[in-house]
């Protein structure tokens, strides 16, 4: 999301670093950014505990002393810290455990769990790590080694999501819109019960008379929200935002998980379709080429040619552009999910689970 916009900035910013310090600026920010971006760091993981745990202080700091209040019972002053502990340990979940590092001594139980489709995985060396590389793995060049069904390094999580942790990190995704949208509707009860106790509709219609509709009352009362809650608005705005953010992200996660897919092998799969349609093409517009210099020869003999033949030649070549994807580690919903939760290379009998191929 926003790389062409991030890269746009990214080029302007060091074009102008370029243009003030020379030679000397760009060095050292090609060191910041080695160590910053190429290497593994916590400069995210701490970002993201700052994050989590600074709203959390906000909230607790501007609004625990509303609750219990007219629509908040005063569970919600531990059922909101319980939460918000749930998704740290998911946060510590995906960024400790291993995402299934593949060394001399496992290589083997690895290669063992997925078949080569000879698409997008043939078998390979790794080059760095000169090992077999298992299909669906990929050497990740931040942490220097190959992980087992590569799904992509995560910086946020100081860690790559592969086979092995793409449950928690879904679950963290999933748990984490819930806590956005969890925080966004008790602060807003929380406002509502203001309004409530402190009878602001009620005051507010004394004000500006009687006889105002609640449409025409309803700007006094937002403004006298933004007034007297500020932080709480802000809060919830932020908290809002984030939920609609993150269920794009649990949404795409969840869609991939079920279709047996990694976001590393969308990739692959873009390229491999691309190019297949590229060889289609050219070997249509060929094949159109050649049967239209026939007809030219064959004008002489046969001048009256049927259109409809000529039509359905033309569609009947469209239609082999069509490229698919053959996906042979999609083995259903429930069987893909199951893959999720209980990883192929973590079960003892490898030789029972037969991939569907072809
Ligand atoms: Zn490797
Ligand atoms: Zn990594």
């Amino acid at each position: 999301m926003g790389w062409r916009c991030n890269g746009f900035l990214f080029v302007m910013g060091w074009r102008f670093i370029e243009f003030v310090f020379g030679s000397r600026g760009t060095n050292a920010l090609y060191l910041a950014q080695y160590y910053c971006c190429d290497r593994p760091n916590p400069i995210l993981q701490v970002l993201y505990l700052a994050i989590i745990g600074g709203t959390f202080y906000l909230i607790v700091y501007s609004t625990f002393n509303y609750i219990p209040g007219h629509y908040m019972g005063g569970y919600h002053r531990y059922t909101s810290l319980l939460a918000v502990g749930v998704g740290v340990i998911l946060f510590l979940l995906t960024s400790f455990s291993d995402p299934g590092t593949i060394n001399a001594e496992n290589v083997f139980q690895y290669l063992s769990v997925y078949p080569y489709d000879n698409i997008i995985y043939s078998e390979k060396e790794c080059s760095t790590c000169k090992i077999l590389k298992p299909a669906r793995s990929k050497h990740c060049s931040i942490c220097d080694r190959c992980v087992a069904r590569f799904d992509h390094h995560c910086g946020w999580m100081n860690n790559c999501i592969g086979e092995k942790n793409t449950l928690y990190f879904v679950l963290f995704l999933l748990w984490h819109f819930f806590l956005c949208v969890y925080g966004t509707i008790a602060i807003g009860l929380v406002l509502a019960g203001r309004l409530k106790e402190l009878e602001v509709v009620y005051i507010l219609t004394a004000y500006y008379g009687i006889e105002n509709s609640f449409r025409s009352l309803a700007p006094h009362v937002v403004q006298w929200l933004i007034n007297s809650y500020n932080t709480q608005i802000l809060v919830m705005v932020f908290l809002a935002i984030v939920s609609l953010l993150l269920s794009g992200f649990f949404g795409y996660h969840f869609s991939l998980c079920i279709s047996n897919t990694t976001t590393n092998e969308t990739f692959k799969w873009e390229d491999y379709l691309g190019w297949q349609r590229k060889v289609k093409e050219a070997k249509a517009s060929a094949e159109a080429l050649k049967a239209s210099l026939d007809d030219l020869s064959q004008e002489t003999t046969k001048p009256q040619q049927s259109r409809w033949k000529k039509f359905f030649r033309r569609s009947r070549l469209e239609e082999d552009v069509e490229v698919v994807k053959n996906n042979i580690y999609d083995r259903g919903f429930f069987q893909n999910l199951y893959e999720i939760i209980y990883p192929l290379s973590s079960r003892h009998s490898f030789s029972s689970h037969k991939l569907k191929t072809g």
